[in-house]
Protein backbone atom coordinates (compact mmCIF):
# COMPACT_ATOMS: atom_id res chain seq x y z
CA UNK A 1 0.00 0.00 0.00
CA UNK A 2 1.40 3.51 -0.65
CA UNK A 3 1.80 5.76 2.00
CA UNK A 4 -1.05 8.20 3.25
CA UNK A 5 -0.31 11.66 2.92
CA UNK A 6 -1.55 14.30 5.73
CA UNK A 7 -4.43 16.47 4.27
CA UNK A 8 -3.61 18.74 7.61
CA UNK A 9 -0.06 19.52 5.99
CA UNK A 10 -1.97 20.57 2.75
CA UNK A 11 -2.85 24.79 1.49
CA UNK A 12 -6.04 24.72 0.31
CA UNK A 13 -4.78 24.96 -3.84
CA UNK A 14 -2.66 21.41 -2.62
CA UNK A 15 -6.00 19.85 -1.26
CA UNK A 16 -8.09 20.78 -4.46
CA UNK A 17 -5.73 19.66 -6.81
CA UNK A 18 -5.32 16.13 -4.18
CA UNK A 19 -9.13 15.78 -5.07
CA UNK A 20 -8.23 16.30 -8.53
CA UNK A 21 -6.05 13.66 -8.70
CA UNK A 22 -8.87 11.39 -7.22
CA UNK A 23 -10.63 12.39 -10.12
CA UNK A 24 -12.70 14.26 -7.74
CA UNK A 25 -14.30 17.96 -9.00
CA UNK A 26 -12.13 20.73 -7.02
CA UNK A 27 -14.88 21.82 -5.03
CA UNK A 28 -14.17 18.59 -2.97
CA UNK A 29 -11.30 19.90 -2.10
CA UNK A 30 -13.11 22.90 -0.60
CA UNK A 31 -15.50 21.02 1.42
CA UNK A 32 -12.83 18.69 2.92
CA UNK A 33 -10.83 21.96 4.27
CA UNK A 34 -13.86 23.23 5.27
CA UNK A 35 -14.43 20.34 7.79
CA UNK A 36 -11.02 19.69 8.64
CA UNK A 37 -11.04 23.61 10.34
CA UNK A 38 -14.26 22.88 11.77
CA UNK A 39 -12.41 20.49 13.64
CA UNK A 40 -13.56 17.08 12.10
CA UNK A 41 -11.29 14.55 13.07
CA UNK A 42 -12.52 11.64 10.97
CA UNK A 43 -13.65 11.26 6.87
CA UNK A 44 -16.57 9.39 8.22
CA UNK A 45 -18.12 12.63 9.79
CA UNK A 46 -17.63 14.91 6.71
CA UNK A 47 -20.93 14.71 5.68
CA UNK A 48 -21.60 16.60 2.83
CA UNK A 49 -18.69 14.58 0.63
CA UNK A 50 -20.48 11.05 -0.67
CA UNK A 51 -19.77 7.83 0.40
CA UNK A 52 -17.32 6.21 -1.35
CA UNK A 53 -14.78 9.19 -1.75
CA UNK A 54 -15.01 9.05 2.21
CA UNK A 55 -13.90 5.39 1.94
CA UNK A 56 -11.03 6.35 -0.15
CA UNK A 57 -9.87 8.57 1.62
CA UNK A 58 -9.53 6.36 4.59
CA UNK A 59 -7.60 4.74 2.02
CA UNK A 60 -5.46 6.91 1.02
CA UNK A 61 -5.45 10.18 3.74
CA UNK A 62 -5.17 10.90 7.50
CA UNK A 63 -5.34 14.01 9.27
CA UNK A 64 -2.00 14.55 11.61
CA UNK A 65 -3.28 15.03 15.21
CA UNK A 66 -1.35 15.60 18.23
CA UNK A 67 -1.57 13.64 21.44
CA UNK A 68 -1.32 15.61 24.55
CA UNK A 69 0.81 14.50 27.23
CA UNK A 70 1.29 16.57 29.96
CA UNK A 71 -0.24 20.20 30.58
CA UNK A 72 1.32 22.75 33.23
CA UNK A 73 -0.62 25.24 34.17
CA UNK A 74 1.35 28.49 35.27
CA UNK A 75 0.15 30.22 39.38
CA UNK A 76 1.00 33.19 37.86
CA UNK A 77 -0.55 34.03 34.80
CA UNK A 78 -3.17 32.42 32.28
CA UNK A 79 -0.41 30.17 30.95
CA UNK A 80 -0.56 26.92 29.73
CA UNK A 81 2.88 24.33 28.68
CA UNK A 82 1.85 21.74 26.52
CA UNK A 83 4.08 18.22 26.14
CA UNK A 84 2.31 16.79 22.62
CA UNK A 85 3.57 13.31 21.22
CA UNK A 86 4.03 12.51 17.43
CA UNK A 87 2.89 9.74 15.77
CA UNK A 88 6.57 8.95 15.79
CA UNK A 89 7.38 9.14 19.29
CA UNK A 90 8.95 12.26 19.55
CA UNK A 91 7.24 14.86 21.79
CA UNK A 92 7.27 18.84 20.97
CA UNK A 93 6.07 21.34 23.47
CA UNK A 94 3.92 24.65 22.67
CA UNK A 95 2.96 27.37 25.04
CA UNK A 96 -0.59 29.12 25.30
CA UNK A 97 -0.67 32.48 26.67
CA UNK A 98 -3.37 35.10 27.64
CA UNK A 99 -2.44 38.80 27.23
CA UNK A 100 -4.79 41.67 27.18
CA UNK A 101 -5.15 41.99 22.90
CA UNK A 102 -5.80 38.11 23.51
CA UNK A 103 -5.16 34.68 23.15
CA UNK A 104 -1.54 33.63 22.05
CA UNK A 105 0.49 30.22 21.24
CA UNK A 106 3.92 30.16 20.93
CA UNK A 107 4.38 27.01 18.83
CA UNK A 108 7.16 24.91 17.96
CA UNK A 109 8.88 24.67 14.06
CA UNK A 110 11.01 21.75 14.78
CA UNK A 111 11.62 18.76 17.17
CA UNK A 112 14.67 20.04 18.52
CA UNK A 113 16.84 22.31 16.84
CA UNK A 114 20.51 22.14 15.46
CA UNK A 115 21.50 25.38 15.84
CA UNK A 116 23.09 25.18 18.86
CA UNK A 117 22.78 28.67 20.55
CA UNK A 118 24.47 27.88 23.89
CA UNK A 119 22.33 29.18 26.49
CA UNK A 120 19.08 27.77 24.74
CA UNK A 121 17.65 24.18 26.00
CA UNK A 122 15.69 23.58 23.02
CA UNK A 123 19.01 22.67 21.41
CA UNK A 124 21.13 20.81 23.58
CA UNK A 125 19.65 17.16 22.36
CA UNK A 126 20.24 18.31 18.47
CA UNK A 127 17.64 18.23 15.73
CA UNK A 128 15.04 15.14 15.96
CA UNK A 129 13.54 16.30 12.12
CA UNK A 130 11.19 18.69 10.82
CA UNK A 131 7.88 19.69 12.12
CA UNK A 132 5.34 19.11 9.04
CA UNK A 133 2.81 22.12 8.24
CA UNK A 134 0.09 19.89 10.17
CA UNK A 135 2.22 19.24 12.88
CA UNK A 136 2.80 22.39 13.55
CA UNK A 137 -1.34 23.23 12.71
CA UNK A 138 -2.38 20.46 14.96
CA UNK A 139 -0.39 22.17 17.81
CA UNK A 140 -3.18 24.82 17.61
CA UNK A 141 -5.72 22.76 16.99
CA UNK A 142 -4.90 20.69 20.35
CA UNK A 143 -5.06 23.89 22.52
CA UNK A 144 -7.85 25.46 20.98
CA UNK A 145 -10.02 22.01 21.81
CA UNK A 146 -8.25 21.82 25.40
CA UNK A 147 -8.73 25.74 26.19
CA UNK A 148 -12.10 26.08 24.50
CA UNK A 149 -10.68 29.22 23.69
CA UNK A 150 -9.77 30.70 20.34
CA UNK A 151 -6.09 31.82 19.58
CA UNK A 152 -6.19 35.19 18.01
CA UNK A 153 -2.33 35.58 17.55
CA UNK A 154 0.92 33.38 16.69
CA UNK A 155 4.40 33.62 17.59
CA UNK A 156 6.61 30.69 15.85
CA UNK A 157 9.18 31.03 18.44
CA UNK A 158 8.92 27.78 20.48
CA UNK A 159 11.66 24.79 19.87
CA UNK A 160 13.09 25.19 16.55
CA UNK A 161 14.52 27.52 13.66
CA UNK A 162 11.51 28.19 11.24
CA UNK A 163 13.96 29.38 8.57
CA UNK A 164 15.88 25.74 8.75
CA UNK A 165 12.15 24.24 8.16
CA UNK A 166 11.16 26.58 5.71
CA UNK A 167 8.74 24.92 3.03
CA UNK A 168 6.83 23.15 5.76
CA UNK A 169 6.45 27.37 7.67
CA UNK A 170 5.30 28.67 4.61
CA UNK A 171 2.60 26.08 4.03
CA UNK A 172 1.63 26.58 8.04
CA UNK A 173 1.36 29.93 7.35
CA UNK A 174 -0.67 30.09 3.81
CA UNK A 175 -2.82 27.20 6.17
CA UNK A 176 -3.57 29.38 9.49
CA UNK A 177 -4.41 32.79 7.80
CA UNK A 178 -6.94 31.20 4.67
CA UNK A 179 -10.59 32.23 5.82
CA UNK A 180 -11.42 28.40 5.51
CA UNK A 181 -8.80 27.69 7.70
CA UNK A 182 -8.10 29.06 11.12
CA UNK A 183 -8.22 32.47 9.76
CA UNK A 184 -5.62 34.21 11.75
CA UNK A 185 -4.63 37.26 9.95
CA UNK A 186 -0.63 37.31 8.69
CA UNK A 187 0.01 41.01 10.80
CA UNK A 188 -0.89 38.90 13.77
CA UNK A 189 1.60 36.33 13.16
CA UNK A 190 5.57 36.99 14.31
CA UNK A 191 8.20 34.21 12.98
CA UNK A 192 11.87 34.64 15.06
CA UNK A 193 14.93 33.43 13.48
CA UNK A 194 18.74 33.25 14.77
CA UNK A 195 19.58 35.32 10.98
CA UNK A 196 19.41 32.54 8.26
CA UNK A 197 20.13 35.21 5.84
CA UNK A 198 18.59 33.62 2.36
CA UNK A 199 15.71 33.15 4.33
CA UNK A 200 14.99 36.63 5.45
CA UNK A 201 15.24 37.77 1.50
CA UNK A 202 13.27 35.26 0.78
CA UNK A 203 10.46 35.40 3.33
CA UNK A 204 10.29 39.40 2.35
CA UNK A 205 9.34 38.20 -1.02
CA UNK A 206 6.66 35.35 0.12
CA UNK A 207 5.50 37.08 3.31
CA UNK A 208 5.51 40.58 3.64
CA UNK A 209 2.45 40.91 6.20
CA UNK A 210 4.26 38.95 8.90
CA UNK A 211 6.41 40.23 11.46
CA UNK A 212 10.21 39.25 11.43
CA UNK A 213 12.15 39.01 14.86
CA UNK A 214 15.93 38.91 14.57
CA UNK A 215 17.58 36.68 17.56
CA UNK A 216 20.38 39.25 17.74
CA UNK A 217 21.61 38.73 21.81
CA UNK A 218 25.17 40.79 20.94
CA UNK A 219 26.40 43.41 19.15
CA UNK A 220 29.81 42.32 17.80
CA UNK A 221 30.66 39.23 15.74
CA UNK A 222 33.17 38.17 19.07
CA UNK A 223 30.47 37.92 21.04
CA UNK A 224 27.64 36.82 19.07
CA UNK A 225 29.95 33.96 17.79
CA UNK A 226 30.58 32.61 21.41
CA UNK A 227 27.03 31.95 22.14
CA UNK A 228 25.57 31.60 18.77
CA UNK A 229 27.44 29.03 16.26
CA UNK A 230 25.39 30.39 13.64
CA UNK A 231 27.07 33.62 13.74
CA UNK A 232 29.81 31.95 12.09
CA UNK A 233 28.41 31.70 8.88
CA UNK A 234 25.63 34.67 8.44
CA UNK A 235 27.50 37.36 10.85
CA UNK A 236 25.92 40.43 12.08
CA UNK A 237 26.35 42.30 8.92
CA UNK A 238 25.22 39.79 6.95
CA UNK A 239 22.07 39.69 8.90
CA UNK A 240 21.75 43.47 9.09
CA UNK A 241 21.94 43.49 5.35
CA UNK A 242 19.14 41.12 4.83
CA UNK A 243 17.29 42.94 7.49
CA UNK A 244 17.78 46.16 5.17
CA UNK A 245 16.99 44.40 2.08
CA UNK A 246 13.31 43.26 4.06
CA UNK A 247 12.54 46.51 5.52
CA UNK A 248 13.19 47.81 2.01
CA UNK A 249 10.57 45.44 0.67
CA UNK A 250 7.87 44.96 3.34
CA UNK A 251 8.22 48.21 5.39
CA UNK A 252 7.95 46.72 8.22
CA UNK A 253 9.84 47.21 11.42
CA UNK A 254 12.02 44.35 12.51
CA UNK A 255 11.75 43.19 16.42
CA UNK A 256 15.63 42.31 17.04
CA UNK A 257 15.86 39.74 20.32
CA UNK A 258 18.07 40.13 22.63
CA UNK A 259 18.92 38.20 25.40
CA UNK A 260 20.89 39.36 28.46
CA UNK A 261 23.00 37.49 29.69
CA UNK A 262 25.54 38.33 32.68
CA UNK A 263 28.95 38.92 32.14
CA UNK A 264 28.63 37.96 28.62
CA UNK A 265 26.47 40.77 26.13
CA UNK A 266 24.89 43.19 29.25
CA UNK A 267 27.20 45.65 29.75
CA UNK A 268 26.61 49.27 28.95
CA UNK A 269 29.79 48.71 26.20
CA UNK A 270 27.42 46.30 24.45
CA UNK A 271 24.72 48.49 24.57
CA UNK A 272 26.48 51.17 22.42
CA UNK A 273 27.27 49.29 19.80
CA UNK A 274 23.94 47.83 19.63
CA UNK A 275 23.24 51.35 18.80
CA UNK A 276 25.74 52.14 16.71
CA UNK A 277 24.58 48.66 14.81
CA UNK A 278 20.49 49.90 14.62
CA UNK A 279 20.13 53.48 14.60
CA UNK A 280 18.46 55.09 12.28
CA UNK A 281 16.84 51.33 11.64
CA UNK A 282 12.94 50.93 11.28
CA UNK A 283 13.28 48.51 14.61
CA UNK A 284 11.98 47.75 18.03
CA UNK A 285 14.30 45.64 20.50
CA UNK A 286 13.25 43.40 23.07
CA UNK A 287 15.30 42.69 25.73
CA UNK A 288 14.66 38.88 27.32
CA UNK A 289 16.75 38.83 30.93
CA UNK A 290 18.18 35.26 30.19
CA UNK A 291 15.73 32.51 31.43
CA UNK A 292 18.17 30.22 33.31
CA UNK A 293 18.87 26.76 31.84
CA UNK A 294 19.93 23.74 34.17
CA UNK A 295 23.73 22.60 33.40
CA UNK A 296 24.57 25.39 30.99
CA UNK A 297 26.30 28.06 33.39
CA UNK A 298 24.34 31.13 32.13
CA UNK A 299 23.41 33.76 34.51
CA UNK A 300 20.30 36.07 34.26
CA UNK A 301 21.24 40.15 34.59
CA UNK A 302 19.66 41.62 37.49
CA UNK A 303 16.47 43.99 36.64
CA UNK A 304 18.70 47.50 37.02
CA UNK A 305 21.16 46.08 34.64
CA UNK A 306 18.18 45.46 32.54
CA UNK A 307 16.87 49.13 32.88
CA UNK A 308 20.15 50.36 32.24
CA UNK A 309 20.96 48.59 29.04
CA UNK A 310 17.09 49.84 28.07
CA UNK A 311 18.07 53.51 28.64
CA UNK A 312 21.27 53.34 27.12
CA UNK A 313 19.24 52.40 23.44
CA UNK A 314 15.87 54.69 24.80
CA UNK A 315 18.69 57.33 24.96
CA UNK A 316 19.32 56.86 21.22
CA UNK A 317 16.06 56.93 20.19
CA UNK A 318 15.59 53.24 19.76
CA UNK A 319 12.24 51.80 21.07
CA UNK A 320 13.03 49.37 23.89
CA UNK A 321 10.92 47.20 25.73
CA UNK A 322 12.18 44.62 28.47
CA UNK A 323 10.22 41.59 27.89
CA UNK A 324 7.25 40.40 30.38
CA UNK A 325 8.03 36.75 31.20
CA UNK A 326 4.76 34.77 31.27
CA UNK A 327 4.93 31.22 32.46
CA UNK A 328 8.16 31.60 34.43
CA UNK A 329 7.12 28.85 37.29
CA UNK A 330 6.61 26.32 34.45
CA UNK A 331 9.50 26.80 32.63
CA UNK A 332 7.17 28.07 29.95
CA UNK A 333 9.53 30.96 28.75
CA UNK A 334 11.82 32.16 25.36
CA UNK A 335 14.22 28.93 25.20
CA UNK A 336 13.43 26.71 28.04
CA UNK A 337 11.12 24.03 25.64
CA UNK A 338 12.77 21.07 25.52
CA UNK A 339 13.01 17.93 22.70
CA UNK A 340 11.82 14.80 24.74
CA UNK A 341 11.28 16.26 28.15
CA UNK A 342 11.48 13.83 30.73
N1 LIG B 1 15.10 29.66 16.44
C1 LIG B 1 14.34 30.87 16.51
C2 LIG B 1 13.10 30.81 17.36
C3 LIG B 1 13.18 30.15 18.70
S1 LIG B 1 13.68 30.90 20.17
C4 LIG B 1 15.23 32.01 16.92
O1 LIG B 1 16.38 31.79 17.24
O2 LIG B 1 14.78 33.14 16.90
C5 LIG B 1 12.80 32.29 20.60
C6 LIG B 1 13.70 33.32 21.29
O3 LIG B 1 14.10 32.90 22.62
C7 LIG B 1 14.98 33.55 20.53
O4 LIG B 1 15.26 34.92 20.48
C8 LIG B 1 15.98 32.83 21.39
O5 LIG B 1 17.28 33.23 21.15
C9 LIG B 1 15.49 33.16 22.77
N2 LIG B 1 16.05 32.31 23.82
C10 LIG B 1 16.59 31.10 23.68
N3 LIG B 1 17.01 30.63 24.87
C11 LIG B 1 16.71 31.59 25.78
C12 LIG B 1 16.88 31.68 27.20
N4 LIG B 1 17.43 30.70 27.88
N5 LIG B 1 16.46 32.80 27.81
C13 LIG B 1 15.88 33.79 27.09
N6 LIG B 1 15.68 33.75 25.77
C14 LIG B 1 16.10 32.66 25.11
Amino acid sequence: MSELVDLRSMTLDELKDFTSSLGEPAFRGTQIFDWIYKGKKSFREMSNLPEALRYELEDKAYLEKLNIRTVQKSKLDGTRKYLLELSDGNTIECVFMKYKFGNSICVSSQAGCRMGCRFCASTIKGLARNLSAGEMISQIMAVEEDTGEKIGHIVVMGSGEPFDNYENLSKFLKIVNEPKGLGIGMRNITVSTCGIVPMIIRFAEDFDQVNLAISLHASSDEDRSAIMPVNNRYNIAAVLAACDEYTEKTKRRISYEYTLVSGVNDSVQSARKLVGLLKGKLCHVNLIPLNEVKDNGFVTVRRSKAIEFQKVLENAGITTTIRRELGDDIDAACGQLRLNNE
